[in-house]
């Protein structure tokens, strides 16, 4: 379907959870108390039913994200159900890859095409530092099974302050150059106050080119990460919130206080 930009819309990126096992510091400052009541969390059917609304409506491509979408119990049986919508057939997720080592295998069985792995250093203090005491050598064993798997390609997320010339990221990108992984700078956002870059490596934040909706844990379909507009689908219905966040597109991001990161999934 087209936007009112002209613009095909074709992925759907899907935040299973707001829960998460880290703090990143750019993420969960100090609002990490305020959790979204499980009831309001969709249902994996009620997930399952929108991404199979989308696939009605043109999408092909779907991406898991969060918080963090390994800590919700049962995740590899929402993957299967993904995975057995026809017309989707790029299925992929985003994890900070604590706990991937032991879930690689199980989610490429359930069909899971690819993941991005958040890595914004390989400093083992600067990770404890910047995720609020997270264990970096668990994550490097997530990544390594990602590779086992044959996860292809996978792709490292890494936020910046201002440039990928930071000693951290130079060193993600020495890392990711020999263990052949692809790598993706994100310069730090600011969804209350509008601030958004193109992500160096991918097309996020770069609204030309846009073709995404998002839907958050608690079941808004939402045309923009800088906006504070969303549709519910437990009100309206998968079909019809899909159809009015398309049509709800703005030409660009603006700015967004109605909620967090982890919530709508970055
Ligand atoms: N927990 C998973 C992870 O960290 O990969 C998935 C959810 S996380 C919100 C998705 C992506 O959003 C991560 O790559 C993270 O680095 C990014 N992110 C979170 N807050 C951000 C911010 N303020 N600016 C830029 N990227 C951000
Ligand atoms: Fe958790 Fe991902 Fe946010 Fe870090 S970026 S706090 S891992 S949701």
């Amino acid at each position: 379907m087209r936007d009112p930009f002209g613009r095909t819309i074709t992925y759907l990126r899907i935040s299973v959870t707001d829960r998460c096992n880290l703090r990143c510091r750019y993420c969960m400052p100090d609002e990490c108390a305020e959790l979204l009541p499980r009831e309001r969390l969709l249902s994996y059917e009620e997930i399952t039913d929108v991404a199979r609304a989308a696939a009605d409506l043109g999408f092909n491509k779907v991406r898991l994200t969060g918080g963090e979408p390994l800590v919700r119990s049962g995740i590899v049986d929402l993957v299967k159900m993904l995975s057995g919508i026809g017309g989707i057939d790029d299925l992929s997720m985003t994890t900070n890859g604590v706990l991937l080592e032991a879930y690689a295998a199980p989610l490429a069985e359930a069909g899971l095409g690819r993941v991005n792995i958040s890595l914004d250093t390989v400093n083992p203090e600067r990770y404890r530092e910047l995720t609020f005491g997270g264990d970096l050598s668990r994550v490097l064993a997530g990544i390594r099974a990602a590779m086992q798997v044959g996860f292809n390609p996978i792709k490292l997320n890494c936020v910046v302050e201002k440039s990928s010339d930071e000693t951290d990221a130079r060193e993600v990108a020495a890392y990711a150059l020999r263990e052949g992984l692809e790598v993706r700078f994100i310069r730090n956002m600011n969804l209350e106050q509008g601030e958004f870059w193109v992500v160096q490596g991918g097309i996020g934040g770069n609204c030309e080119l846009c073709n995404r909706l998002r839907l958050s844990s608690d079941g808004l379909v939402r045309p923009c990460l800088f906006s504070d507009v969303g549709f519910s689908v437990r009100e309206l219905g998968a079909r019809q919130a899909i159809i009015r966040a398309i049509d709800a597109k703005p030409e660009s991001g603006e700015q967004c206080r109605t909620t967090t990161f982890r919530r709508i999934g970055g």
